[in-house]
């Protein structure tokens, strides 16, 4: 159940607002717009690239194996519950290789232009305390670098004075030996420099 706050009305007034998107050729092909998920009183926020096949379906983020992996870094390695955080995506529609919604892809720079008002606006709604982004779009987008995320992983970086944990995406893990990868490694060790930089009185 989401934890309830004022903040919550005003995200949840806001995800009605946008909820007949057309500002992109993305609002074409998807079957449902993935807004976000999570509480709007959180303390941390993820933020992942777009939405995948099972995102597109279901109208949630991060539901797929990457999801399932994102839940277990958030629920076994932070214990927090999944609805404590919240956790979004830089564009809201599902990107595909020539639109034929069959092969992932990131998004494009257009895509990204006319959906980063809404995430921006997610986030000075919710006002995080940490925002963790996932991969690479969201990374360079949000810290307004052209880095890649393996030199810019598990350094701080700020968005609105609000600092910023960039790490690999879950996906990136999983195609890169899963469970038993060294990247998993990496990730948490960029979640515990979350976790410190939180619990600091
Ligand atoms: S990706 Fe964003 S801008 Fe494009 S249609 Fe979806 S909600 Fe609108």
């Amino acid at each position: 159940m989401k934890e309830s706050c004022e903040k919550q009305k005003i995200l949840d007034n806001f995800e009605n607002t946008i909820a007949s998107c057309t500002r992109c050729k993305l609002s074409s092909t998807r079957t449902k717009l993935v807004f976000g998920e999570g509480t709007a009183c959180a303390k941390i926020m993820f933020i992942g690239e777009g939405p995948g096949k099972m995102e597109d379906l279901s109208g949630r983020p991060f539901v797929g194996r990457a999801g399932e992996l994102l839940t277990r870094i958030i629920e076994n390695g932070m214990k927090l519950k999944r609805e404590e955080v919240y956790i979004a995506n830089i564009v809201k529609c599902r990107p595909t290789v020539d639109m034929l919604m069959q092969k992932d892809r990131p998004p494009d720079k257009e895509e990204v232009e006319r959906c980063n008002p809404y995430l921006k606006e997610q986030i000075k709604i919710i006002q995080p305390k940490i925002i963790i982004t996932l991969g690479n779009p969201s990374t360079k987008f949000l810290l307004k670098t052209d880095t890649g995320i393996t030199k810019l992983r598990g350094n701080w970086g700020n968005f609105q004075n609000i600092p910023v944990m960039p790490t690999y995406h879950p996906s990136f893990i999983l195609r890169n030996g899963g469970e038993k990868s060294p990247l998993k490694r990496l990730v948490w060790e960029d979640i515990k420099k979350v976790l410190e930089k939180l619990n600091k009185p």
